[in-house]
C-alpha cells in the first residue's frame, strides 16, 4: 500500500524478501537511496512523498487521497482545493527538512496510528481528512469512496483505528448511492435545510435520477464518478422519460451548490412551494408571465 510512491520502509523492503546484501548493493548502485534513517526510495520516487518523509512523517489527509486517486482508486471525489502538503507526523520519525512548498501538519481524531509506510491508507488518510475538511467535502469523499471500491463503513472504521464520535456522526450522514461530489453536498444542503429528499429515485422504472424532493427532480454536474461515455446518451433517454411523467428537473452545477447555494434554495422552494400551481395559474402578479391563458 503507497508503494507505487518508490518511498519505502526498510521493513517494507524486507517483507517484499529483499535481503540487507540486496539494499546494500542498490544503494551502492544508485537505484535506492537514502531519504531519512529507516526509509529509502528509487531515483523516480514521488517528490511529494520523499518531502512528507524527509519532514518526518508521512504522506496523509487529502494529499494522501489524491495519490490513492492517481494510483489505483481513480473514483474517490477530492474537492477542489486543499493543494498543500499534507503531513501526518511521526513520533519516531525525525525531520531532516521541511517540504517545499506550502504544507500543513495534519492530525486525525483518536490515538494516533504509527507511521510504518510513506503514503498513509484511505482509512487512515480519511480520518485525519475529518480535520481538514469541511463536514460537507468529507462526507462527499466517503460517499465517492463507498459507490466506486465497494467499501462498506464498517471496513473503513475497521480499519480507521479509533473512531471518534464527530467522525461516526459524518459516516451516519453518508450515502453510497451517491453518484457525484456535487451530488453528496446538495443532498446534505438540502437535509439542512428541511428537505425530504430520495436519492437515486427510479424514473420511468428504469432510469434514476440524481435526487428527488416532492415532484422536483435535481440532475447533478459531474454526474457520475465513473464518467463513461455513455452518460450522456443516458442523460437523453432520462429526459425522455421525466417528460412522460412530467417531472420538473432541475440541473445544478458543482458552483451552484457550493457557490450559489441561497439562489439555489430559493428557486427550489418556489418550484416546491405547495401553492406553486396556483401561482401557474396567474394568481401570483409576481408571476404573470408565466401565467397560463
Ligand atoms: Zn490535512
Amino acid at each position: 500500500m503507497g508503494t507505487e510512491s518508490g518511498v519505502f520502509t526498510l521493513a517494507e523492503l524486507s517483507a517484499m524478501d529483499w535481503s540487507r546484501d540486496d539494499i546494500a548493493q542498490a544503494r551502492r548502485a544508485g537505484t535506492l537511496i537514502s531519504v531519512t534513517r529507516g526509509w529509502v526510495r528509487s531515483p523516480g520516487a514521488d517528490s511529494r512523498v520523499v518531502s512528507a518523509v524527509t519532514a518526518g512523517g508521512a504522506l496523509s489527509c487529502v494529499s494522501a487521497l489524491r495519490f490513492h486517486q492517481a494510483h489505483g482508486s481513480p473514483g474517490i471525489w477530492i474537492p477542489p482545493g486543499h493543494s498543500e502538503t499534507h503531513v501526518r507526523r511521526s513520533k519516531h520519525m525525525k525531520s531532516a527538512a521541511r517540504p517545499t512548498g506550502p504544507f500543513r501538519w495534519c492530525q486525525g481524531f483518536g490515538r494516533p496510528l504509527p507511521v510504518t509506510t510513506a503514503v498513509d491508507a484511505i482509512p487512515t488518510a480519511l480520518n485525519c481528512a475529518a480535520r481538514c475538511l469541511g463536514a460537507e467535502e468529507w462526507i462527499a469523499v466517503v460517499d465517492s469512496m463507498l459507490n466506486t471500491t465497494g467499501w462498506t463503513v464498517p471496513d473503513i472504521q475497521a480499519q480507521m483505528g479509533t473512531v471518534s464520535k464527530t467522525v461516526a456522526a459524518m459516516f451516519a450522514r453518508c450515502d453510497e448511492r451517491s453518484q457525484s461530489g456535487t451530488e453528496s453536498i446538495a443532498r446534505l444542503r438540502l437535509h439542512a435545510a428541511g428537505f425530504r429528499v430520495d436519492v437515486q429515485p427510479s424514473i420511468g422504472g428504469r432510469e434514476h435520477a440524481d435526487l428527488r424532493t416532492g415532484a422536483l427532480l435535481i440532475e447533478c454536474d459531474g454526474r457520475s464518478y465513473h464518467s463513461d461515455e455513455n452518460a450522456f446518451r443516458n442523460d437523453r433517454r432520462r429526459d425522455r422519460m421525466t417528460t412522460i411523467d412530467r417531472w420538473i428537473t432541475m440541473r445544478l452545477t458543482y458552483d451552484d451548490v457550493l457557490y450559489g447555494w441561497d439562489q439555489v434554495l430559493e428557486d427550489i422552494r418556489a418550484v416546491t412551494r405547495p401553492d406553486r400551481h396556483r401561482i401557474r395559474r396567474g394568481n401570483d402578479p409576481r408571476r404573470a408571465h408565466v401565467a397560463s391563458p
